[in-house]
């Protein structure tokens, strides 16, 4: 199948899983996972109509940018960011989804400042716990949110979270509804600068779950351009 095929029918899975819990699929979004994927592929991405794309790697995200693969659609960044790699993120992309630290909002805040610019962010919890991935407990996310307006140079969009592998529907159920949960508590602290109107979760694998339970952006990359070859992903 085409990359436009694949998206095609994704678009009907989204529509399909929306439609089944009364939600409107105009409200959630579609964001292409582009890792290790050429520009041409993301080109095709973009034609077919995803939304946006997300980048995880910061050599891959300044590679493509130069080639200008992203025109047409807002690039997000997705992956683990280095402190030390900031500067080559904020102002480049529209939404850094994987701010997962104190140390990388604070790093974030201070280049954006550098800039002259708010940078639009997501936080990512680690709703499963795992001790392998990175993120905020669930617990650090009201006092964060409760104290936003200490990072000037920042605007909290919502929370982003990547559970625990799911092999079945329904496994990570539990995961998203705690997630959902969680923007329902921030929204009743809420700071200035914080909207969290953006829930980023579901994959390839889960995605009608995640918007059973109110995802406002899937985030997917194998069921639109196949299984992944890391050997073409560019080093770091
Ligand atoms: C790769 C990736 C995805 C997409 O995963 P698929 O299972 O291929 O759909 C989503 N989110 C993040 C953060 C990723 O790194």
């Amino acid at each position: 199948m085409s990359i436009a095929e694949n998206v095609a029918s994704i678009r009907r899975e989204m529509a399909a899983a929306a439609a089944a819990c009364g939600r409107d699929p105009g409200q959630i979004l579609l964001c292409a996972a582009t890792k290790t994927q050429s520009a041409d592929a993301v080109r095709q991405a973009i034609a077919a109509g995803v939304d946006c794309c997300g980048e995880n790697r910061v050599q891959e995200l300044t590679a493509k940018l130069r080639e200008n693969a992203y025109e047409g659609a807002p690039v997000h960044f997705i992956g683990h960011l280095q402190t030390n790699k900031v500067r080559q993120v904020v102002g480049r992309v529209s939404l850094i989804q994987s701010v997962d630290s104190l140390r990388l909002l604070r790093a974030i805040d201070a280049e954006a400042a550098r800039q002259g610019i708010v940078q639009d962010i997501l936080l990512e919890v680690n709703i499963g716990q795992e001790a392998s991935k990175s993120g905020f407990d669930p617990c650090q996310i009201l006092p964060l949110v409760e104290n936003a307006s200490l990072f000037s140079n920042i605007c909290i969009k919502g929370l982003m979270a990547i559970p625990p592998i799911s092999h079945n529907p329904g496994e990570n159920l539990n995961f998203f509804q705690k997630m959902f949960q969680l923007t329902v508590d921030i929204r009743n602290k809420i700071a200035d600068n914080v909207i969290v109107d953006c829930l980023s979760m579901g994959m390839s694998g889960d995605f009608p779950d995640a918007i059973a339970c109110g995802s406002t952006m899937i985030r997917v990359g194998t069921a639109i351009f196949g299984a992944r070859d890391y050997a073409k992903e560019s080093s770091k």
